[in-house]
């Protein structure tokens, strides 16, 4: 039988704590197995003696990064017909697991699937070690109504629904209207193996024929959700636009909201009230309006993205003022080839700082701890401390300094993953 595996010791310039938010000086971290044993300075440690130490000079450690609200697609383009309907479905499945495999060598230790099949498919490789990947939180199909967001409005109803269509498409969701079907769709989205359940209350910038301000489910309906979710012991996250389908959700017991470009006083008051937190997802629009026509994304959805992005950035910076805390997700649901997206996820990080207003550590804890909410996991994961899953990654440089490095592969010099190291080009002393 083999023995317990040695204690690993990894030290570095500075730890970023992002309970007590400061950073602690020529640090180490303690881990034994997949959890964290120990945090602190160099010389306030019990190192063991047989452990093996990792020394990272003129480095950040920081807890795994997580992208709270991403899709795994497979997409190359933004043409919907040709990537979800023309593609083989094994190609998508491929090109997914190279994004998987770009996030995570860029510290990106876990990720929300806020809608992808492929995501709820590729779950188990990840989690059997088969595939190099940030651990996957899934939604699998999203629930709509007809003529919702997630209704694709140019397809059939038929090709549109998981349940009807004979195709494989990353981005099959459930329809439902009513209460009882809607209760229905959330069974099925469980019996699929979702890990949380995505809705729709608001139309969107990516759904042809509606508008992100359109209101979407009844408030009925997304109760009728909440619930199923509840009695199976998880959660709903919601894609909210509009002011009032933001009310909507969070009225019915939502506490993730996504995107939020229109959010209202009163939205803002209620998921004060309701400890809510929000994922505005600032870089897939600028990732949109910068690609423009190269993106191969209807005009009409570009036109949408150019008009919201303005008041998306107002309305959330109004919200941070009012102290509703946020989590960052990238919303990338494709990858342009040339351009940075998967594994660039961390220019949310810096969306949130510049676009935003927020401090450095404040929005690394949005792409930490607050992100571990959103994943329904920071009982688990998402920061530092004696107990935790070791999930932590080491930048090259000081990140409060210059947080620009936490965008890329490249200065990503370690990547521990529930105590596995998946990357590492600090120096290993063994004692
Ligand atoms: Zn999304």
């Amino acid at each position: 039988m083999a023995g317990k595996p040695k204690p690993l010791v990894i030290c570095g310039h500075q730890i970023i704590d992002v309970v007590k938010d400061f950073p602690i000086l020529k640090g180490c971290v303690i881990v034994s197995e997949d959890r964290i044993v120990d945090v602190g300075t160099k010389g306030s440690l019990d190192i063991p003696k047989d452990a093996k130490v990792i020394e990272c000079t003129n480095s950040t450690i920081l807890p795994g990064l997580i992208d709270a609200h991403v899709h795994v697609t497979g997409f190359r383009s933004g043409d919907y017909i040709k990537e979800s309907l023309l593609t083989p479905y094994a190609t998508l499945v491929a090109r997914a697991i190279k994004d998987l495999e770009a996030m995570i060598n860029s510290g990106y230790t876990t990720i929300v699937d806020a809608g992808s099949v492929i995501s709820l498919q590729l779950k188990q490789a990840q989690r059997e070690g088969i595939i190099n990947a940030p651990r996957i939180v899934a939604s699998g199909y999203p629930i709509s109504q007809t003529f919702g967001h997630g209704d694709i409005h140019f397809l059939p109803p038929d090709l549109v629904d998981a349940r009807t269509t004979k195709l494989l498409n990353p981005f099959s969701s459930l329809l439902c209207d009513g209460e009882d079907e809607c209760r229905k769709a959330a069974r099925y989205a469980l019996r699929a193996g979702a890990d949380f359940i995505k809705i729709f209350t608001t139309g969107g910038v990516a759904s042809q024929r509606d508008r992100p301000e359109f209101s979407q489910l009844t408030k009925k309906e997304i109760r009728a959700i909440v619930e199923e979710a509840r009695r199976a012991n998880t959660f709903v996250h919601a894609h909210a636009e509009g002011a009032e389908g933001i009310v909507n959700a969070i009225s019915a017991g939502v506490k993730r909201i996504a995107h939020a470009i229109y959010i209202d006083d009163d939205g803002i008051r209620l998921a004060k009230e309701n400890k809510v937190m929000l994922i505005p997802t600032l870089s897939v629009i600028n990732m949109l309006l910068k690609a423009g026509e190269e993106s191969k994304l209807p005009k009409w959805a570009l036109e949408k993205a150019e008009e919201v992005k303005r008041i998306h950035v107002e309305n959330i910076r109004r919200a941070h003022r009012f102290k509703i805390p946020l989590a960052t997700g990238s919303d990338f649901f494709f990858q342009l080839p040339g351009a940075k997206v998967y594994g660039y996820n961390a220019v949310e990080i810096l969306a949130l700082i510049n676009d935003i207003g927020l401090e450095t550590i404040e929005a690394i804890r949005a792409a930490t701890l607050n992100a571990a909410f959103v994943a329904g996991l920071d009982d688990y994961i998402g920061s530092l401390e004696p107990g935790k899953i070791a999930d932590l990654i080491v930048v090259n440089g000081d990140v409060l300094d210059n947080p620009e490095i936490l965008i890329g592969p490249d200065n990503i010099s370690l990547v521990l993953q529930r105590g596995h190291i998946v990357k590492n080009q600090c120096k290993l002393q063994e004692q």
